[in-house]
């Protein structure tokens, strides 16, 4: 059948409108009609500076939809059914599967169609399209993978349920599950995007009791009180963020969070701990960039430098307690959307994050004009 989606037909092509082929659900797939599809930092970086994607792809992969149909071997997800579908791509099977670590899956491909099979995506006049992510959210209609895919609640705001597959699970998850963070402690966060944002609402959540907002922007500097940020610093330039943080925190913080992908920022995320405390990467550096860092400090600061995937999130049972405690009050997700936008407004809203304006734009609107 025929789907309205935003296509990449090359690296740094942009993104254009196009009507495409979508094939109907097999296995365990589950085919969802998209009602809402944020635009996360990720699709802009694979789709510009690339991350091995092959092309023409369709990018989105933080997707909030109705089920329309499930392939046969489908189970526990049925037609009309609120779903979340998230990147996170995992067997089910395997060692770390089992183990509760299906962020760390060693066959993730399992969940895509083998190389006899016909694609989920093509073109009018044949070409196969990649479905980034096992995703490809920038469409009316979209294929996923069961395990891909999380029910949630009717009443649910699909914008808001959308955010959670993705910017919610690996922000408030770095905090929550990949470091830790117990009551009291002190947290950083350098960047305040849609997922920087979602770090200071885990670790509230956790119970820190001072966290530090960090970003170039005032603006976004405004907006992390709301989210559960006590001191924001302003990263002007001529401000050494770092000994800002130790001042407001008595000589570091427990866990430092890295949101932007920058090796300077890096290098502040780690400066700016404690003795004894964790820098944690969450931002996605260009392809072959390097820090430096020294073993000695290392050692005699006891410090810890993590790389963070998807939050550690097992998304069939983090992405309902998200949304459970959105329900209570408890999760701010409603500020995070900065505007609702149409499918044909995809290159415009990612020009805007691109220069830092906006928390995050959700596509809602579908229909060509
Ligand atoms: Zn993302
Ligand atoms: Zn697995």
């Amino acid at each position: 059948m025929r789907t309205r989606a935003s296509i990449v037909t090359a690296l740094g092509a942009g993104f254009e409108t196009e009507d495409l082929e979508i094939d109907d659900p097999i296995g365990r797939e589950v085919l969802i009609e998209v009602k809402a599809s944020g635009l996360c930092h990720s699709d802009l970086h694979a789709a510009t500076t690339g991350l091995g994607f092959p092309f023409p792809a369709v990018f989105g992969h933080e997707i909030a939809g109705v089920v329309r149909s499930v392939g046969p071997e489908t189970t526990g997800i049925v037609p009309g059914q609120h779903v979340v579908a998230s990147l996170v791509q995992f067997c089910g099977d395997c060692a770390a599967c089992r183990s509760d670590r299906t962020y760390q899956c060693e066959r993730p491909a399992e969940t895509g169609r083998g190389d006899g099979e016909a694609p989920r995506l093509r073109r009018a006049d044949g070409q196969p399209v990649v479905a980034a992510f096992g995703t490809g959210g920038f469409s009316e209609l979209c294929l996923v993978h069961e395990n891909q895919v999380v029910v949630v609640s009717d009443d649910l705001p699909f914008p808001v349920a959308a955010i959670l597959g993705c910017a919610t699970i690996t922000g408030a998850g770095a905090a929550i599950n990949s470091a830790g963070v117990r009551v009291g402690d002190s947290v950083a966060v350098i960047g305040l995007g849609g997922v920087g944002l979602n770090v200071i609402s885990g670790a509230r959540l956790a119970g820190a009791t001072t966290i530090v907002a960090i970003d170039a922007q005032e603006e976004k500097l405004a907006l992390a009180p709301r989210f559960g940020a006590t001191h924001t610093v302003h990263a002007d330039g001529e401000t050494d963020v770092v000994a800002a943080v130790q001042q407001i925190t008595g000589g570091g913080v427990d866990h430092a969070f890295e949101v932007i992908g920058l090796a300077s920022t890096t290098q502040d995320a780690i400066r700016m701990t404690r003795v004894g405390g964790a820098a944690n990467l969450i931002g996605i550096h260009r392809p072959g960039s390097t820090i430096a860092v020294d073993p000695g400090d290392l050692l005699i600061s006891q410090r810890t430098i993590r790389g963070i995937y998807m939050g550690s999130s097992n998304i069939k049972t983090d992405i309902p307690r998200y949304a459970r405690l959105y329900q209570q009050g408890r999760l701010n997700l409603d500020d995070l959307i900065a505007r609702e936008i149409a499918l044909d407004d995809v290159a415009e809203a990612y020009e805007q994050l691109r220069s830092g304006t906006t928390a995050r734009s959700v596509i809602t609107d579908f229909a060509g004009r």
